[in-house]
């Protein structure tokens, strides 16, 4: 599967991947400034004390994990390790979140779309008749974005089944649904990465840090490749601080939970609202009379929502995404008013 460049790669090694002990206390091996501890000194490159907490609370062993600057990073991997530009092509359901289009475009990889169907569901017998034997990936995002559902799952273990390449499951909005992750499946399925984000539930957009769960085969791929310092100090010390407060990201997750389902209902009795789409993520999908129209005059009320409008499937669509409960009000409040 692996692209032959990569495979033959001898990978950069940094003077903390060389020298990994912790007796030593004299460090003149990385060309440092010895002053203004302790950002003076570079991080782990390969991030373990995070892994081994991840660990813990994820069930899947560090081998398993790759840590990246954003789970975009892993989107990237996934086609520069796997995908030889103008040869291979990777198959995703559309509409779905944008970077697997552009992550391929960047990398000069073919990007087969498969529309899903007016439930926003898709079959693992459509994404196969999509592939030849150029196809090296296929992107499912469960819960989808921007359509908020989560995805059929024996239709997904179906494909993880009968596609010989990369099964990639985003469930960057898991933690939001009642359907429990893949995570559990690893061992089961060498061909899937999970990928996940310290970016919604756990309210850290800001640190940059995603995750890739999959064979230690994989993993090892993605380390090969990556950046040697990809994850810095301050965000690898945040996201240990946030592991030890969980029990917090599960209240913000309960809370938003409940928003969401509230949102949704009160939205039902708008006037310029045509149809909510049910959502299992931080987010729904609306259709409005006027996407456009509605969009700007919301813009005006100083209330930014995601104008879905262009995208395939979601004609005059707007995106919410689930804010506090003051947040939300203002946003009912306004459409309230709306053509009054
Ligand atoms: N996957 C999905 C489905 C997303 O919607 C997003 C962000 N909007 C990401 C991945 C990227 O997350 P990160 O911030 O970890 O790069």
């Amino acid at each position: 599967m692996t692209r032959p460049n990569i495979w033959q790669l001898k990978p950069y090694s940094s003077a903390r991947d060389e020298y990994q002990g912790i007796a030593a206390s004299v460090f003149l091996d990385a060309n440092e400034n010895p002053y203004n501890n302790p950002n003076n000194r570079y991080p782990d490159p390969m991030q373990w004390e995070l892994k081994k907490n991840l660990s813990k609370l994820k069930g899947v062993a560090p081998e398993h994990i790759f840590l990246g600057n954003g789970s975009d990073e892993a989107i990237d991997l996934v086609f520069r390790a796997f995908c030889e530009p103008r040869v291979d092509n990777v198959v995703a359901i559309e509409p779905t979140y944008g970077m697997y289009l552009v992550a391929a475009e960047i990398n000069d990889v073919e990007y087969r779309k498969v529309l899903l169907d007016e439930h926003f569901q898709f079959t693992a017998e459509k994404m196969l008749e999509a592939a030849d034997e150029h196809t090296k990936a296929m992107f499912l995002c469960t819960p989808n974005n921007p359509t908020g559902n989560d995805l059929n799952r024996k239709e997904i273990v179906k494909l993880l089944n009968a596609f010989d390449g990369l099964v990639i499951v985003d469930e960057a909005y898991n933690d939001f649904s009642e359907e429990p992750s893949f995570l559990t499946r690893l061992d089961e399925f060498p061909n899937l990465v999970v990928l996940q984000t310290f970016s919604k539930a756990w309210g850290c957009a800001a640190i940059r840090l995603g995750m890739a769960f999959a064979s230690p085969d994989i993993i090892g791929i993605f380390n090969k490749i990556k950046y040697p310092y990809n994850v810095n100090q301050l965000t690898q010390q945040q996201a240990m601080e946030m592991l030890h407060r969980h029990y917090e990201k599960q209240r913000w997750v309960e809370v938003l939970k409940e928003e969401r389902n509230r949102l949704e209902s009160e939205f039902a009795a708008l006037h310029c609202v045509q149809q909510v789409f049910p959502s299992n993520a931080n987010f729904f999908l609306v259709r409005v009379t006027n996407a456009v129209h509605i969009y700007n005059y919301l813009v005006g009320e100083g209330i930014i929502v995601r104008n879905r409008h262009a995208v395939t499937l979601c004609g005059n669509c707007l995106r919410i995404t689930v804010g506090t409960r003051a947040e939300n009000e203002a946003l009912l409040e306004a459409l309230r008013k709306y053509g009054k």
